[in-house]
């Protein structure tokens, strides 16, 4: 399979022709500062020793910090981390955070590990990693199978290494440890407040407005019900396993106590439990989930999920990416063809990582805000960036990913220039 790096990039190039930043900028941007591979042993429950392979990449710290999540999944490798950390860039550019990119990951399942065996292997993380992170310098955070109690354990490893507290070299932990209200659903919240600044521009009312969510995790979910609690028809929702369908609409709130009670959406529908819900229910594979014709799909799991091969079958009329890269660059030129408006992870998912940079700005203050306070600086930002993003993407007549790249670019542009180079 073609690089998820040179695939990102692509975007980067096709961006480029719209903005006018210098060459050094431009060549900089296309490489990632540092990447750090390292080996992690955990000592597992039955005594035996086993070797974890674990990253980080630094994309660019330009514009300051580098920020960006850990993610625990079977398929990271470097390649994945260094993309999502290019996407990490262009995402905090995009929203005008005081922070560069970056992405951490070790390749594991973390399903097949006992507690004890996750706390371990999250702190020999840190211990890898350590003199690579800071507060100052590069900030992790929760990412797909990850979750404030890891972040809390990594942050309790990094203090313990330094011998100084130190909340601020991560975000996303418990609020019992100097994590911030709002930060669990913010990537959720987020998204669906850019949704809803959108779909005033095309005057589409909720009532009228048929949803499906691809991945039901922490974002998906959350997404889900604000939708379903605005009004609109989301009728249909998957995760991992596969979905459920109704096309009158499916109770959200009901599903989300379901999936948190059984962890798989699938099997409370094939045990019956949510046919007591509603009874027009039926399964679905992912594939026909995105394929449904509805007027919004939110893709909400992992990264190419809309390729060439599929590109075709969509029917949706608006995409919302809520997960990091799920539409390939080649699947971009299908669905623009057929007038699809892709908005991008980069703009959309954003929430998570603006509210993990008040998290982040909390920490360092010793101030802590509401949850009102979160949420309403949170919606400011992301309405903000968004309208500037539309507005660019109608006077340069591009995609709104492109015109987020542009937006982005503009930034990073600037501040390279400003930096200087040595050379
Ligand atoms: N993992 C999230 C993302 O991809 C959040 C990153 C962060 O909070 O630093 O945007």
């Amino acid at each position: 399979m073609a690089s998820i790096l040179s695939d990102a990039n692509r975007r980067l190039e096709r961006a480029l022709k719209y903005v006018s930043i210098s060459e050094d900028a431009s060549e900089r941007l296309r490489y990632p500062k540092a990447s750090l591979t390292v080996s992690i042993p955990v000592r597992m429950d039955n005594g035996t020793l086993k070797v974890f392979q674990g990253y980080r990449v630094r994309y660019d710290d330009t514009r300051g910090p580098t920020k960006g999540g850990i993610r625990f999944h079977p398929d990271v490798n470097l390649d994945e981390v260094q993309s999502l950390a290019f996407w990490m860039t262009f995402k905090c550019a995009a929203l005008n955070l005081p922070l560069g990119g970056a992405k951490g990951g070790v390749t594991v399942n973390p399903k097949e590990l006992s507690k004890f065996e996750l706390e371990r292997l999250s702190r020999g993380y840190i211990d890898a990693i350590a003199n690579f992170i800071g507060p100052d310098v590069d900030v992790p955070a929760p990412d797909v199978y990850t979750n404030p109690m890891i972040m809390g354990w990594m942050m309790d490893q990094y203090s313990i290494i330094c011998r100084k507290l130190s909340p601020a070299v991560i975000t996303g932990k418990p609020l019992s440890m100097g994590g911030s209200q709002g930060r669990d659903t913010a990537t959720g919240t987020g998204a669906f407040y850019v949704l809803q600044a959108m779909m005033a521009k095309f005057g589409q009312v909720p009532q009228n407005t048929t949803v499906a969510v691809q991945g039901f995790g922490n974002a998906g979910s959350v997404i889900a019900r604000l939708l379903f609690d605005a009004g609109y028809r989301v009728v249909a929702v998957s995760d991992s396993q596969g979905g459920v369908y109704s096309p009158s609409g499916l109770d959200i709130p009901s599903i989300q106590q379901f999936k948190t009670s059984t962890r798989s959406l699938k099997a409370v529908y094939c045990e019956g439990t949510v046919c007591n819900i509603v009874n027009d229910h039926s399964v679905l594979t992912n594939d026909e989930l995105l394929a449904l014709d509805v007027d919004i799909l939110i893709p909400a799991a992992l990264e190419n999920q809309i390729t060439a091969e599929n590109a075709d079958t969509i029917q949706a009329r608006y995409i919302f990416e809520v997960a990091n890269g799920p539409v390939t660059s080649e699947a971009d030129r299908i669905l623009e063809a057929k007038d699809i408006y892709v908005f991008p992870d980069i703009l959309v998912n954003a929430g998570g990582v603006t509210v993990s940079y008040f998290e982040w700005v909390q920490n360092r203050s010793g101030l802590y805000w509401s949850v009102e306070d979160v949420n309403a600086r949170l919606k400011t930002m992301m309405v903000t960036e968004g309208e500037r993003i539309w507005q660019i993407a109608q006077e340069l007549a591009i995609s709104p990913r492109t015109a987020a790249y542009v937006h982005a670019l503009d930034r990073l542009g600037d501040a390279l220039n400003a930096k200087g180079t040595r050379d």
